[in-house]
């Protein structure tokens, strides 16, 4: 490992914080040693922040650990933080703007969320939704999507949104393993100028769900559909007509807010539950302080609710915040590959947050689409998701960020529901590539096999070594699971799973995962930095590598290269690839072969899915598809992959 280490750092550019960013919400250092003197004072001033009914009695109740609980004895409801309390100083303001995938649009004021979700709630109290009843909800980016959340918050109603992208199949296992008593769906999902049909998918995932009562239907893409009597009814005949006010209810601050599936690119999905109190605080001081949001900012996460980032930065965060957010519902080349850069021009959005896989993919589009549209309304970018391979990030500064947006890579899992790795952006200095440093409040490390801290300059697994409020509380139903997964490895450590190098200014890099790391002859290498060095050659767009066993190097390399718009893969780029790597990293990280492909296999939140390729690489049979977003392509590269010769 030391030696590509000293390689990525041989590369290091960086970049201060802009003079703009002075005055940021955090623009003092000071903050990191504040929260390390007292981590539990320092969250409970955030904790404060929040609207309570009742205060807590102690900050963190560890007699259980790893079943950690915090806030214990406080009561609350998040919703009245994320709306009523903005409704005396700031009822007018926006609280979503949204624009559909054909072009309608549709503005929100925080007055105006507040009615919804009251009648949205009282509808679902009317069904008999009560209190500790898990809902599904399983809908495209429309308005109701962030509402059905809300809705079912207010009535503490544990929510489990399933992303409108999965299939009936999928949609029917994590009904039955949330025990969901009613689904929140519409008819259809606008996605590239086709619809979606998601009620379709509801009608055979409830065929074989015996505790759903209820499906809420709205109709968002006129497709038709059947609505069962007695089972099934029309968001338009019941919400309505229902009270535009209802009381919120009051919650323990560790009763469950929702279940989570993960996206699944290392695995079967968990089911991760989050509860209340410790959630939302964590969510709303990281939204403020990484994005150093402002009332006048018009804030973009562009992740589907489907997903953690959606819930913590498209619904909670910058709701408790009094933010103005953007949604936006279909995809980023419908009509055309600009339309992302349009939006942000029409809105004059200033914060964009993205995820690396959608990056790449704009570079591989070519520059003229983000060139025809006015971004200069950006101050400040971010990123999620995967790592960023240092290109990418070059490539979103300039061309997206006009040289003058700090970026945010911000490190976090559906399990940490919160960020808890990112730069500041009125403090940091940026290093293309890593996600810098730990923030406040947050103690992590990196350790080898034996949970020994690494010296800075080496590399091994990160971990977290302090519970932090909006931790995963357990996997929902399997409480063996959940310590087995992420507390047993290093006893007393929280292990996400992640491989990571720190270098001497104390910097993480995350690697990627640890299960995909690939050892050549005798050699450690991180999936990422032989992918980041691929990308980082002019015809290269995206890249995945794997390692496939080798009866002679232990593993050998194997790449998948996707190539920019207009270049032609052959023999020769090949061969010019290959001796790239090795100028870039060393000769151990060679690819021994490399595919050509228009596409990798991503997960349905984009990230790239390399059990898969090792799967295929090893001629093995495929594991576990369902959460592919793009299954056709496995296939495809199945064929390349047994008539390309390796290249050795
Ligand atoms: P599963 O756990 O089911 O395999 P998943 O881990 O892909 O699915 P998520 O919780 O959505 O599901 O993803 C979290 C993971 O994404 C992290 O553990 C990390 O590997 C990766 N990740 C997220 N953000 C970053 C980042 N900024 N830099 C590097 N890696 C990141
Ligand atoms: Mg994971």
């Amino acid at each position: 490992m030391a030696k590509t280490i000293e390689n990525l750092l041989s590369e290091e550019r960086r970049f201060p914080p802009p003079t703009a960013f002075a005055r940021a919400a955090i623009a003092q250092p000071g903050i990191f040693e504040r929260a390390d003197a007292d981590y539990l004072r320092f969250w409970e001033a955030e904790a404060e922040r929040l609207q309570w009914r009742e205060r807590w009695r102690q900050v963190l109740d560890d007699s259980k650990a790893p079943f950690y609980r915090w806030f214990t004895g406080g009561k609350l409801n998040v919703t009245e933080s994320c709306l009523d309390r903005h409704l005396a100083t700031a009822g007018d303001r926006v609280a979503y703007y949204w624009e559909g995938e054909p072009g309608d649009k549709r503005t929100l004021t925080y007055r105006e969320l507040h009615a919804e979700v009251c009648r949205l709630a009282n509808a679902l109290k009317s069904l008999g939704v009560r209190k500790g009843n898990t809902v599904a909800i399983y809908m495209g980016m429309v308005p109701e999507l962030p509402i059905a959340l809300l809705a079912c918050a207010r009535i503490g109603a544990p929510h489990s949104v399933v992303f409108g992208g999965f299939s009936a199949e999928s949609l029917g296992e994590r009904i039955r393993d949330a025990g969901a008593v009613a689904v929140i769906t519409a008819d259809g999902a606008w996605r590239r100028g086709r619809v979606v049909p998601l009620k379709e998918s509801v009608d055979e995932a409830l065929a074989n769900a015996p505790t759903v009562r209820h499906a809420i239907v709205l109709r968002r893409a006129g497709n038709e559909i059947r609505m069962r009597a007695g089972r099934d009814h029309w968001y338009h005949e019941i919400v309505p007509k229902a009270a535009a006010s209802c009381a919120p209810e009051p919650m323990d601050a560790e009763d469950l807010l929702f279940i989570l599936y993960t996206s699944g690119s290392a695995g079967k999905p968990k089911g991760i539950a989050h509860t209340t109190g410790g959630y939302l605080t964590q969510v709303a001081a990281t939204h403020r302080y990484v994005f150093d949001i402002k009332p006048e900012d018009r804030f973009w996460c562009t992740a589907d609710c489907g997903w953690v980032t959606g819930h913590s930065y498209v619904v909670y965060g910058p709701l408790a915040n009094g933010a103005t957010s953007l949604i936006y519902e279909g995809t980023p080349d419908f009509p055309d590959k600009d339309r992302w850069w349009k939006l942000i021009a029409d809105y004059r959005v200033t914060i964009l947050y993205t995820a690396p896989t959608a990056i790449r993919t704009f570079m591989k589009w070519g520059d003229d689409y983000p060139r025809r549209r006015d971004l200069s309304s950006l101050r400040l970018l971010g990123s999620v998701g995967e790592p960023i391979n240092p290109e990418a990030w070059m490539w979103y500064h300039a061309t997206i960020g006009g040289g003058r947006c700090p970026i945010v890579d911000t490190w976090w899992q559906t399990e940490t529901g919160a960020i808890l790795i990112s730069p500041l952006p009125g403090i940091t200095t940026a290093k293309p590539g890593s996600a810098t440093r730990p923030l406040p409040g947050i103690a992590a490390d990196v350790v080898d096999e034996h949970g020994r801290s690494v010296p800075l300059g080496g590399g091994g697994y990160l971990v977290i070594r302090r519970p932090w409020p909006a931790m995963l509380r357990t996997i929902h139903g399997a409480p063996e699971r959940y310590l087995d997964v992420y507390w047993r490895r290093f006893p007393g450590l929280y292990f996400p799973g992640d491989g990571c190098k720190r270098d001497l200014d104390g910097y993480y890099w995350l690697l990627g995962r640890v299960d995909d790391v690939m050892l050549v002859s005798g050699h450690n290498i991180s999936t990422t930095e032989v992918e980041s060095a691929l990308v980082a050659h002019p015809a290269v767009a995206e890249a995945a590598v794997v390692g496939r066993a080798d009866p002679i190097t232990g593993q050998a390399i194997a790449a998948f290269v996707v190539l920019k718009a207009a270049v032609a893969g052959d023999d020769a780029l090949i061969t010019a690839l290959r001796d790239h790597v090795a100028r870039k990293i060393g000769a151990v990280a060679k690819p021994a072969s490399i595919v050509f492909t228009e596409d990798l296999p991503k997960t349905r939140s984009g990230k790239i899915m390399r059990r898969l390729l090792r799967d295929i690489s090893e001629e093995r049979k495929l594991g576990d598809v369902t959460t592919l977003a793009n299954a056709d392509i496995v296939e495809t590269i199945r064929g390349r992959a047994a008539h390309s010769p390796p290249s050795e």
